[in-house]
């Protein structure tokens, strides 16, 4: 009778290890694939600054952290 308990313990043992091996497997993939989802980083030529791509003003591939740096840029050169 002892060893009959014992298996199933051990039965139940292993069933919630695997649960739970299987969870955590599933974070670390969902954990991995957020870098690829993140967005690109621009340096503003005026001041230097690293804004989000979305957040930049890009005009003809270079890029500025705002409207003013862009105008600023362009006065500079003229
Ligand atoms: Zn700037």
């Amino acid at each position: 009778m002892r060893t009959l308990i014992l298996f199933f313990l051990l039965l139940a043992g292993i069933y919630f290890a695997r649960r739970l091996l299987a969870r955590t497997g599933e974070g670390l993939r969902r954990r991995q694939s957020r870098p690829a989802a993140s967005e690109r980083m621009v340096a503003c030529a005026h001041c230097g600054l690293h804004v989000p791509e979305s957040e930049a003003v890009i005009v003809d591939g270079v890029g500025f952290c705002s409207a003013e740096h862009r105008r600023l840029h362009q006065y500079d050169r003229t």
